[in-house]
């Protein structure tokens, strides 16, 4: 089946929002501020009809995320139908909900790996980013069964001004939840972030601290944890090649069965996504205009156009432009050759140091 994949290049891991109800509220949350009521979305037969398809096309991989996924009652039973169709299946969490019980059951489904999100590295300060007491406790409790039932777990850490200087503590936490990686990704500025980045957005000096660590952690632990780590753009010189272009790598399910190049993609208003609802994801991946829109390097205007690296970053982030230069096709103002690149940096250097704190946090419809 592999080849049908190759031949329609569909990336072979594909990720599923399953919902976008979270106990948590993090203001810095990669869902969309406009978030999917749980009337939309998609069905137990929906979802097992998506895992279906995507075993058919040869994807290997699917990561169950969200919102946080635990909160559907099918996820056990959608685990157990991804494992029988042959996906590698990871379970990205809060794991605030991963009791004994549910470890067990996803367990016995034959769930492959854990990614859980820390806010910081004690439980005063985690609990208050992500708008949740008794968050930080549960989630160590967890990631202790999650090894104890011997799955490999990946401790994501988001980083920001007010918890970059517990970025130390956090590395060695990762080391006591026994996690085979560590994710040290500073918070992009889009969406949620976005609203909270005068709150969030470090100072030069914190960056280049935290780089110091990371370097230095490395090198003392030697791969025990593997230590990823992503900067901010605000503070680089060349865009990332985000999602490794679009609609190139990620293949990312709306909890509504859209499909979307990104999680932030619906952002830009004006592109219409198509649903696994109405059609194959073989026919909206080959011919889906939003998708195609900026496949590549074709759609790119002045400076990428002409520039050496557009086939290595492919253009940065098309979310990114659309928020700050109000048009996605614009260069990624990440981008050192970006006309407003100046002036962003200038912008990230005074919000971080008047150095304010009050958080917008993320609600869901509902949510106190
Ligand atoms: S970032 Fe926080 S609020 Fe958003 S889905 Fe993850 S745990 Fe929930
Ligand atoms: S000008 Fe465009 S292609 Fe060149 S480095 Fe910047 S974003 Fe990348």
């Amino acid at each position: 089946m592999t080849h049908i994949a190759a031949e329609l290049d569909i990336p072979l891991a594909a990720m599923g929002e399953m919902t976008h109800r979270c106990p948590l509220h993090c203001p810095y949350c990669s869902n969309p501020v406009s978030l999917a009521k749980a009337s939309d979305e998609l069905s137990t037969d929906e979802w097992r009809r998506v895992l279906d398809e995507l075993a058919g096309l040869g994807v290997l991989q699917f990561h169950f995320s969200g919102g946080e996924p635990l909160v559907r009652r099918d996820i056990v039973e959608l685990v157990a139908h991804a494992t029988k169709v042959g996906l590698y299946t990871n379970l990205i969490t809060s794991a605030v909900l991963l009791d004994e019980a549910k470890m067990t059951a996803l367990a016995e489904a034959g769930l492959n790996h854990v990614q859980i999100s820390i806010q910081g590295a004690d439980a005063a300060s985690a609990d208050r980013i992500a708008g949740f007491k008794g968050g930080h406790d549960k989630k160590l409790a967890a990631a202790k069964r999650v090894r104890e039932a011997g799955i490999p777990l990946t401790v994501n850490a988001v980083m920001h001004r007010q918890n970059l200087d517990q970025l130390s503590d956090i590395v060695e936490l990762a080391v006591a939840m026994d996690a085979s990686r560590l994710e040290v990704a500073h918070v992009q500025y889009y969406g949620w972030a976005l609203k909270n980045r005068a709150a969030l957005i470090p100072t030069p000096d914190q960056l280049d601290e935290a780089t110091h660590i990371v370097d230095a952690a490395r090198v003392r632990l030697k791969g025990r944890p593997l230590i990823d780590y992503v900067i901010p753009d605000y503070y680089a010189e060349t865009p990332k090649t985000c999602m490794g272009g679009w609609a190139r790598s990620f293949l990312i399910l709306s909890p509504a069965g859209k499909v979307l190049p990104c999680h932030a993609a619906e952002s830009l208003t004006g592109l219409s996504f198509d649903s696994v609802r109405d059609r194959s994801i073989a026919d909206i991946w080959r011919d889906s205009p939003a998708l195609n829109l900026y496949r590549g390097t074709g759609w790119m205007a002045e400076p990428c156009r002409s520039c050496d690296f557009r086939e290595i970053d492919l253009g940065g982030c098309r979310c990114q432009a659309f928020a700050l230069a109000g048009d996605a096709a614009a260069t990624d103002p990440a981008c050192g050759r970006s006309p407003l690149h100046r002036e962003l940096f200038f912008l990230a250097v005074t919000e971080a140091s008047e150095d304010r704190r009050t958080l917008v946090y993320r609600k869901y419809a509902g949510q106190s």
